[in-house]
């Protein structure tokens, strides 16, 4: 008998009979790279047009760390609305100062938006916060993840600002969303767990809008990978003391086993939102009495940050 051709194991896509590059294992599908990249367009462009997160009229601020998420956000939006031309984005690129880390992303940042033609727009954590991260975090490097998150909030909020932007884009993807709903609950927060922190801004605050958050990050790394705009780039010398990290491969472990998981999650966070509507004391109620930028206590996280550095 003779052995059965090597080819034959490569499943076909599910729609054209072509070699598949994607398993999407929650939906039953094999994806070719041609299938696979219209689904994911077609499924961000339904989430910005159902959540109204891009409407005519808007200068979007897309967030760009240089990373994978980052740069496929920026690419698909301005595969999107390139041909709008009442629709403008910007990309800010926040520095914190990582050395060995941050140098490689922001390279790859300059890379991308120099063949897309975006404006870009460049913050440091230097400029801002008066020192890099690494130095910020001497002493205190298992709370990198939290300092470096609120400091980098402020950051692409200046951005944001800088460039006259009406909405400001992040590449959190479905893992990062799912992840976050078990973090609220391992940490015990359930107020942030149902505070829907992108629509109330009452004009305050530039809008957040995420329109990856129903796509995978496997789905995002096949995506690049296939446009030929993938790039190996060095993780942060931090996130080992991150929960998240944790958190990330008990959860990629369940969705592998038990398919929709991490969908199921984000389900189960809208109807908390739905039912929680207007009970949380949502983000943000008041101004900060140091610096007067907008936040729910009397005094904000940056100059919480700011009096415990000096301590
Ligand atoms: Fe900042 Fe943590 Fe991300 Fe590193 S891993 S960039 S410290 S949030
Ligand atoms: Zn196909």
């Amino acid at each position: 008998m003779s052995p059965e051709p090597l080819c034959t194991k490569i499943p076909a896509c599910s729609l054209c009979g072509e070699p598949a590059v994607i398993h999407q294992r929650h939906a039953g599908h094999f994806l070719c790279g041609t299938h696979l990249i219209a689904d994911l367009e077609h499924r961000v462009s339904e989430t910005v047009a159902s959540r109204q997160q891009i409407v005519p009229g808007d200068c979007v601020a897309v967030a760009l760390s240089g990373g994978k998420d980052s740069t496929a956000l920026l690419f698909l939006l301005h595969r999107l609305f390139k041909s709008h031309s009442d629709i403008r984005l910007v990309a800010v690129t926040v520095d914190e100062g990582i050395d060995g880390y941050r140098e490689a992303t922001v390279r790859s940042a300059e890379d991308l938006v120099r063949r897309l033609g975006v404006t870009h727009i460049t913050v440091s954590f230097g400029e801002l916060f008066g020192d890099s991260l690494d130095t910020i975090l001497k002493g205190r490097k298992t709370q990198a993840c939290s300092i470096c998150g609120i400091l980098r909030k402020k950051a692409l909020v200046v951005g944001a600002e800088r460039a006259g932007a009406t909405k400001l884009a992040t590449g959190h993807n479905l893992d990062d969303e799912a992840q976050s709903v078990l973090m609220n609950v391992l940490r015990g927060d359930l107020v942030r767990l149902v505070r829907n922190s992108g629509a109330d801004s009452g004009g305050r605050f530039i809008p957040r809008i995420k329109p990856l958050m129903y796509v995978q990050e496997k789905e995002i790394a096949t995506y690049l990978m296939v446009q030929g705009i993938w790039e190996d780039l060095p993780e942060c010398p931090y996130a080992i003391h991150a929960l998240r990290r944790e958190v990330r491969s008990m959860l990629s472990g369940i969705e592998y086993r038990h398919p929709g998981t991490m969908l199921r999650l984000m389900e189960n966070k809208k109807i908390l939102e739905t039912g929680f509507s207007g009970k949380t004391g949502e983000e943000p109620v008041g101004y900060c009495r140091e610096c007067g930028n907008p936040c729910s206590g009397e005094t904000c996280q940056i100059c919480q940050i700011r009096h415990s550095l000096l301590r």
